[in-house]
């Protein structure tokens, strides 16, 4: 076993921030995912308190993960009740797993103020409750709710709680600070005080209320825990918790602890953003290690030295993590932005100095009309080829009309209105010119099916490309329905994804604009095979 054990609670507390609902299939997924980043304890759920979570245990037991071992968590009997009929901790020792995390107390005004009971009476249900599963032959942590704010208010009590965990045979006693208000010197007296008590393990659990749970997690582990919780990507309740997705490299790479292999730790970023898929939620391009502009480089002078020595102005290598360094073209970007970029894509373009700065003006100028390629590579390589003077397009747009029309079948009857879209075509390709119309659910819809009609009869295999995403953002707030837009699509060919944009104050243009880019784009690939 490594110095430092990660255990991991996106599907319990990271499931608790705003906006996140796992389905039972997501936390499976999950958990498998997390298996395959070497996570050692994954907390499932807590069987006691929902029915989604008891079915997770039922069917999880179907999973197969080497490396990760299930927990089930709950809480410590209630106050006066009986351990044998307390249906919270049945739940947890009928929940098909080896491992439970138990959480009670270790703060004086939690106990009488919040729990309503005697200081005696919360240490006999610590004690009983993990007496309990211990005899059931379970492995036990437990969670010392508020301990460092406990401790700040009354040291003798708090650490009292975590001696009696330890006695009572907990394998782990893990430190929490719930509210997350805890600076990481405070920590770390706290740890050491706790340490002197026990010899048994210690873990943490940090809340990012001060932006700090990364940092006090960190603390922690040099006063000497040995097992660390947190989430994928620091999602979790109010501002989240300890990001494991900084607290596995930082523990790696700058601490020296073995956490994970280094195959797992490439999983990383791989595992982030499946997690926000997952939960629906937009991939933050600004995560430290894992975001996708973690290792970009706008500012002309950060690029002109990377191409140079490519740890210039990174910290670590990011594939070490499983991200790339990317290169943001810009209105930042110098010259040498584009000719990095265009090396990043293996093209191999005759672009000259004086070329290059052509090139530049011209992304300058499109960026000023709301084209953005940060997120559009596609676009971008585009218009890398477009500057070769013997570039010769896979097809041009001749010209295009296209019909909204909302009407209603009888003018008494309100529900027989239907809205209808077509669209009229004329592309060339090579010396023919095609004309095609076709109808959609929608203006853009009617476009891309009059384009793929003409096209297909020059390039059958055009039938494999579909779009998988189709973002419009309006660039101008407060200009109303005159505003500048951006569209970005996203589209597949099975294989491959790529992404294109489009901008212009008219929706319909700048759809045309990034669909045309899309397939020119697949269209050119193809060609290169
Ligand atoms: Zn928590």
């Amino acid at each position: 076993m490594p110095s430092v054990q990660l255990y991991d609670t996106t599907l319990r507390d990271g499931a608790q921030r705003e906006g996140i609902s796992f389905s039972v299939v997501d936390k499976l997924h999950i958990a498998q995912k997390l298996d395959e980043l070497g996570i050692h304890f994954i907390e499932g759920g807590w069987p006691g308190s929902n029915p989604k979570d008891v079915e997770f245990f039922k069917k999880a037991r179907s999973l197969h993960l080497p490396h990760s071992k299930l927990v089930a968590f709950g809480s410590t009997r209630r106050p006066k009740g009986k351990t044998e009929t307390d249906a919270n901790l049945l739940a947890l020792a009928n929940a098909g797993v080896t491992v439970a995390t138990i959480v009670g107390k270790s703060s004086t005004l939690q106990v009488t103020q919040v729990l309503e009971t005697t200081l005696d009476e919360n240490l006999s249900m610590i004690v009983d409750s993990i007496g309990y599963l211990k005899t059931g032959g379970m492995s036990v942590f437990f969670d010392a709710e508020h301990f460092f704010d406990g401790f700040k208010a009354d040291p003798s009590y708090a650490l009292r709680v975590v001696e009696v965990a330890a006695g009572a045979g907990a394998d782990c006693v893990v430190l929490c600070d719930t509210d997350g208000g805890t600076l990481p010197g405070e920590i770390a007296v706290a740890v050491e005080a706790a340490r002197k008590v026990t010899n048994v393990p210690l873990g943490i659990h940090a809340h990012n209320d001060s932006e700090l749970a990364v940092a006090n997690t960190l603390a922690a582990v040099k006063a000497g825990v040995t097992q660390v919780q947190g989430t994928i990507n620091g999602y979790g309740e109010r501002c989240g918790n300890a990001n494991l997705c900084s607290v596995i490299p930082d523990l790696k790479l700058k601490m020296g602890i073995d956490c994970v292999t280094d195959e797992q730790l490439a999983k990383l970023t791989e595992v982030s953003r499946y997690v926000s898929e997952v939960a629906n939620l937009i991939p933050d391009a600004f995560l430290p290690y894992v975001g996708i502009s973690a290792f970009s480089h706008k500012g002309g002078l950060h690029v002109s030295g990377l191409t140079k020595w490519a740890e210039s102005y990174q910290h670590v290598d990011p594939t070490q993590v499983g991200n790339l360094p990317r290169t943001v073209v810009s209105e930042l970007s110098g010259k040498r932005n584009i000719l990095y970029k265009a090396k990043e894509m293996g093209l191999d373009l005759p672009l000259k100095g004086r070329e290059a700065q052509k090139l530049l003006e011209q992304v300058k100028l499109l960026e000023s009309r709301g084209f953005q390629y940060d997120n559009a590579e596609a676009s971008f390589e585009l218009l890398l080829h477009r500057a070769e003077p013997d570039y010769q397009p896979p097809f041009e747009l001749v010209d295009f009309m296209v019909v909204v029309e909302k009407r209603r079948r009888s003018p008494t009857k309100k529900n027989l209105e239907e809205m209808l879209s077509e669209a009229m075509l004329k592309v060339r390709v090579g010396t023919e010119v095609m004309h095609t119309a076709a109808e959609g659910n929608g203006p853009v819809n009617a476009l891309d099916q009059a384009l793929r009609k003409a096209l297909l009869q020059f390039y059958p295999s055009l039938a494999q490309v579909r779009l998988v995403d189709y973002k419009v953002r309006i660039l101008e707030e407060n200009v109303g329905t005159g505003a500048q837009v951006r569209v970005l699509i996203e589209s597949s060919d099975g294989v491959e994804e790529w992404r294109t944009v489009g901008s212009s104050t008219n929706i319909i243009e700048a759809s045309w604009l990034a669909l045309a880019d899309s397939l020119e784009y697949w269209l050119l690939k193809q060609e290169d095979k």
